[in-house]
């Protein structure tokens, strides 16, 4: 493999991971190109990048999803590599095919190894010779409704109805009796069809108190590739993912190697390159089954570069460029702990329903241990075409609960107004007695949240910003040449709105 040095990289991406990427590449002395939707014209990324180039309408169909104009910037602007960052084109073979075609190079895997990884039902026949753990079910897609009856009994309830080419927490289905197995069966293949353009569903035991664990794992065309450990990603809401965590609090060393070098043997099965995760699901004794590999690097892929001290954009441009390596798994230690919060624009009391709207304040937390990858400033809005998440407050220390305070600190100094996020219900999971001892699973929002709880909590605030007030208005009174009014907490101050 030769060596080829990149001097400009496009990120056919937008918001926080389009300048995650630049961020860098700028340290590599790489020059980048953003691309944009007429709905993101003034965003931070666009300005972040040396050039920008408006690649359409804000539906993404017609923008970040526009592969041939893409590309043909790319042609245009002298670009040598393409980093296509999470979601959109990230694993699209089609795309990193017509990339590879055109000479630019892909920041990625293979085609071959998104096609594989990208088909659940494929990856589940690629791992079958590596000796990896897999969920109790078939890996092959069931139509026939009495067939699947026959392969629920056997597996025994509840099971889960999968979509093959399903993603981003949908196309499952959980079904807890036999009676219901046929018309599961039938939604769920219509879902699929709709949704991603493929009916293959398949059966599988539905893990009644799982957790998720999954590796990060990075290897160059060399044929070295090593595992930089796990991130816990348990507590989620609708299959997504909304805190993560580095380490596992429950991960004994040997389970952490063990799934690590199964995680290997996946990466190996498809003759993987660059940076990818290997997805997990654990349950209650500890034993783990693999999920899917997710070909890109991730939303949560900051925790693990806390812990290791690697930057993982860097390795994947190494890695495009032919090098190998910059470390071998010898060298990966895990120091300290890294929590990261995911800042959605959704309300949690109204079951995490996304919101769009202006953010009408919008001020981030600072100081030791804070890292805050976002890509919106105050007074903008928020497009209803895209993902709702507005940033990622990540948050590290040398052990796990001084990271946990410190995210309770920053969450406490993170001001948003103008619509409802996810901080206040990740404030109330951190607190939370399931989190804070490890005894959590994926079902914690189902088992430990209601809505309510927030409001109460606000009502509680809301209660004491009230009677200090009162207090300080008092006190005022008493003596009218001291002023009380800078007395009340912004957080206080927060609550009363
Ligand atoms: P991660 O596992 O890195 O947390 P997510 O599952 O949250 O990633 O997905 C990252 C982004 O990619 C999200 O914007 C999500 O909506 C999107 N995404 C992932 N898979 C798909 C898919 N198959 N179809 C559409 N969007 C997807
Ligand atoms: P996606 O492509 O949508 O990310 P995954 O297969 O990674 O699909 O599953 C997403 C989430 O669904 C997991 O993180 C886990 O919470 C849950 N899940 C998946 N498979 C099972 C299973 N067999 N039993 C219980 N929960 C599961
Ligand atoms: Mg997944």
């Amino acid at each position: 493999m030769s060596e080829r040095k990149i001097q400009k990289i496009l990120v056919a991406n937008r918001g926080e991971i389009a300048i995650r990427v630049m961020r860098t590449a700028r340290e590599m002395g790489i020059k980048t190109v953003a691309i944009f939707s007429d709905a993101d014209a003034s965003s931070p990324h666009v300005k972040y990048a040396d050039e920008a180039v408006n690649v359409g309408p804000a539906p993404s169909s017609k923008s970040y999803l526009n592969m041939d104009k893409i590309i043909d910037v790319c042609l245009e602007l002298n670009v040598d590599a393409i980093h296509p960052g999470y979601g959109f084109l990230s694993e699209n073979a089609t795309f990193a095919k017509k990339v590879a075609a055109k000479g630019i190079i892909f920041i990625g895997p293979s085609p071959e190894a998104i096609e594989v990884m990208g088909d659940k039902l494929a990856a589940k026949n690629a791992v079958a010779e590596y000796n990896v753990p897999m969920v109790p079910g078939v890996n092959h897609a069931v139509s026939d409704l009495k067939e699947a009856k026959e392969i629920a009994d056997e597996i025994g309830y509840p099971v889960l109805i999968k979509a093959s080419a399903g993603g981003g927490g949908k196309g499952m289905r959980v079904v807890e009796k036999a009676e219901e197995i046929e018309e599961q069966m039938e939604r769920a293949m219509s879902e699929a069809a709709s949704a991603f353009g493929d009916k293959s569903v398949f059966i599988e035991k539905f893990i009644t108190s799982p957790r998720h664990i999954e590796i990060q794992i990075l290897g160059d065309m060399h044929g070295n590739l090593v595992y930089l450990f796990e991130r816990e990603c348990s507590i989620q809401r609708r299959h997504q993912k909304v805190i993560e965590e580095a380490p596992s609090a429950i991960l004994t060393p040997e389970k952490r190697k063990a799934m690590g070098e199964a995680a290997i043997g996946v990466a190996k099965s498809c003759g993987y390159y660059g940076a990818g995760t290997v997805e997990f699901i654990v349950d209650e004794n500890l034993d783990f089954f693999f999920l899917e590999m997710n070909t890109r690097l991730q939303v949560e892929h900051p925790v693990t570069e806390e812990i290791t001290g690697k930057d993982l954009v860097k390795e994947q441009i190494y890695v495009a460029e032919g090098k190998p390596l910059s470390f071998k798994q010898e060298d990966l230690k895990i120091i300290g702990h890294a929590m990261e919060v995911r800042v959605y624009a959704e309300n949690p009391k109204e079951n995490f329903l996304p919101e769009t709207g202006q953010l009408t304040t919008y001020k981030v937390p600072q100081g030791p241990g804070v890292r805050v990858d976002d890509g919106f400033e105050e007074g903008m809005e928020i497009p209803i075409y895209y993902d709702p998440m507005i940033a990622k407050l990540i948050t590290y220390g040398d052990n796990r609960e001084q990271a946990r305070m410190r995210m309770l600190r920053a969450i406490d100094e993170y001001e948003i107004t103008g619509l409802s996020t996810t901080l206040d219900f990740c404030a109330f999971a951190l607190k939370h007695e399931a989190f804070i001892s490890g005894h959590f699973d994926t079902k914690f929002v189902q088992t430990h949240f209601k809505p309510e709880m927030l409001e109460s909590h606000n009502a509680e605030e809301e209660q004491v910003a009230i009677a200090l007030a009162a207090y300080l208005l008092e006190e005022k009174k008493k003596a009218s040449n001291i002023s009380g009014n800078g007395n009340l907490s912004k957080w206080k101050l927060r609550a009363k709105q």
